[in-house]
């Protein structure tokens, strides 16, 4: 079985839509998706489906008269009821082998491959993802997949221990139990699935609660998952508010683990409601949590300017700002301070903004009404903050737009320098030399990703030790991580320093028992 037959792990190559052929299955993609807008899911738990009449519509966010999919939503009774089934499947499901989980998440690869394109349409239509930016996420998801399936052989495997006189002795991994996976939108596919294959190929039961902004995305994958052999009692795809399912789930005493990426405050809740043990838990539940990010590019007295231009202009603006490694802080020294907002700002008027499903835009809409709203708020209080030099042409109308901003002279105590605002928004700030470019850097509760350009080796090297981010790009943008190469997770508020696609991920789903057996 997949035992023998994966190769070495090998990143997915992305689509280029500069080919013809490509662009032309493209949209017939986004044609036959088009066709499925508007259709209803059930939830399902074990092999009964269930219509609960409480629905909710997910939109197009380029187009909000556009429905995508009618969700039915749980509620309390029905998120209990998950956890119980999770929780008498467990066993079953722990003692399937690890090669038949193996394969099946092999398969889940093998079949998101066979209809990337499809689930490109799906993102691009529900996420508001611009083609390039779909086809990253599913690339990614794929990569999750390829990548834990070859982690979880080398983990159901014997393990190196000291072997003592007159013992046999050894170490496995066992899985843990129910675990529970709340996904935000922003990476609707890849860091859904991500979570959900870490659970489930290491032989745990998981209750998957979509993102209630892209339900329908979730829905497919889980279609995906019966396909590749997942049994159905192996996992529950939970559609609900976070606020009226996500504690029930959270706080229910046989759940063991979590495993959420999203905002700082809904993880930081989660960790506490997780940490109160309740009537009847008898163990200590794991939190694995994945939180926000406030990312900075330092641009040094000597970099490439042009090339730190590029840096930026794709990390502060590729889909449009919303992505957690997204850098909403450019530091620059003062040697280069003016070219440099010159410069970026003069490519960053030419960027277009619009509805996603056409390739002739660079940015497309921000999720929701509501992001649309707060990251409005936040350009207002950032004008009074600094000076505003890219973002006052009007955003097109329709969707949820809004035009790539950009906010000059912006003194580190500034909110727009200090909070997350997760949207097209770009902080500039000057700094007086490198030394202190890289505490302006490290002036943030959070530390997901950084980059520094720079020509000086020692200020690579320093960075290097003191940039206090999980992810950090030497002369590079600070986006785009690639499973494998760039483990990926961040420090402090930024979640619980876990690295996603690293050989020390799965064993945050498993725990170790040691044998000994006297001879
Ligand atoms: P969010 O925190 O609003 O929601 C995340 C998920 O939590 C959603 O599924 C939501 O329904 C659920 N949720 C909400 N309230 C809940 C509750 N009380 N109990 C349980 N679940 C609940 O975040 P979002 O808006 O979906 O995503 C954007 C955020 O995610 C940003 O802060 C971004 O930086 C962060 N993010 C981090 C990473 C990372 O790897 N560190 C990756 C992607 C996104």
């Amino acid at each position: 079985m997949a035992t023998a037959t994966l190769s070495q792990f090998r990143n997915e190559s992305v689509t280029d839509f500069s080919q013809p052929a490509n662009r032309q299955a493209m949209e017939e993609a986004l044609k036959k998706v088009r066709s499925e807008f508007g259709r209803e899911y059930q939830l399902r738990i074990g092999s009964q489906w269930i219509g609960t009449g409480d629905k909710l519509s997910s939109v197009n966010p380029s187009n909000p008269n556009e429905i995508i999919g009618v969700h039915h939503r749980a509620n309390a009774g029905l998120a209990n009821r998950a956890v119980e089934a999770a929780c008498a499947a467990f066993p079953q499901w722990a003692a399937t082998p690890a090669e038949k989980r193996i394969h099946m998440t092999a398969e889940v690869a093998r079949i998101l491959r066979a209809r990337k394109l499809e689930f490109d349409a799906w993102l691009v239509f529900e996420a508001g993802k611009t083609w390039p930016e779909a086809d990253a996420d599913v690339s990614e998801a794929i990569d999750f997949c390829e990548y834990y399936a070859r982690e979880m052989q080398r983990l159901s495997g014997p393990q190196p221990v000291v072997q003592l006189p007159g013992e046999q002795d050894e170490m496995i991994y066992i899985p843990l139990g129910v675990g529970i996976v709340i996904p935000p939108w922003n990476f609707p596919l890849a860091i859904l699935v991500g979570m959900t294959v870490a659970s489930l190929v290491t032989g745990n039961t998981a209750i998957v609660k979509p993102s209630s902004e892209t339900p329908t995305i979730g829905a497919k994958f889980a279609e995906v998952l019966l396909e590749a052999g997942f049994p159905e009692s192996s996992f529950t795809l939970l559609t609900g508010s976070g606020a009226a399912v996500g504690d029930v789930i959270v706080q229910h005493p046989k759940t063991r683990f979590i495993a959420f990426t999203g905002s700082r405050d809904v993880g930081l809740r989660i960790n506490e409601l997780a940490a109160k043990t309740q009537p009847g838990q008898i163990w200590i539940k794991r939190v694995i949590a994945e939180m926000g990010g406030k990312n900075a590019i330092v641009v040094d007295g000597d970099a490439d300017v042009d090339k730190a231009v590029d840096g930026v202009l794709f990390s502060a603006f590729g889909f449009q700002g919303q992505k957690c490694s997204a850098c909403s802080r450019a530091i620059v020294d003062a040697k280069v301070y003016d070219q440099f907002v010159e410069k970026l700002t003069a490519k960053a008027k030419n960027l277009k903004v619009g509805s996603a499903d056409d390739p002739g835009n660079y940015m497309g809409p921000v999720i929701s009404a509501g992001a649309q709203k707060t990251i409005l708020n936040y350009i207002e209080v950032g004008k009074k903050e600094g000076r505003l030099v890219v973002g006052d042409q009007p955003a097109p109308a329709g969707g949820y737009f809004i035009m790539p901003t950009i906010i000059a002279d912006i003194d580190s105590k500034a909110r727009i320098f200090q909070e997350e605002i997760f949207g097209p928004v770009l902080a500039v700030t000057k700094a007086q030399n490198f030394e202190h470019a890289l505490e302006l850097a490290n002036d943030s509760q959070y530390g997901l990703t950084g980059a520094l350009f720079s020509n000086t080796p020692e200020h690579l090297r320093q960075a290097k030790n003191r940039f206090h981010v999980g992810n950090l790009y030497l002369n590079r943008k600070c986006t785009g991580a690639m499973v494998g190469a760039h483990p990926f997770g961040g420090f402090n508020m930024s979640g619980t320093d876990s690295k996603a696609g690293s050989p020390d991920y799965l064993l945050l789903f498993l725990q170790a028992k040691s044998v000994a057996t006297k001879l």
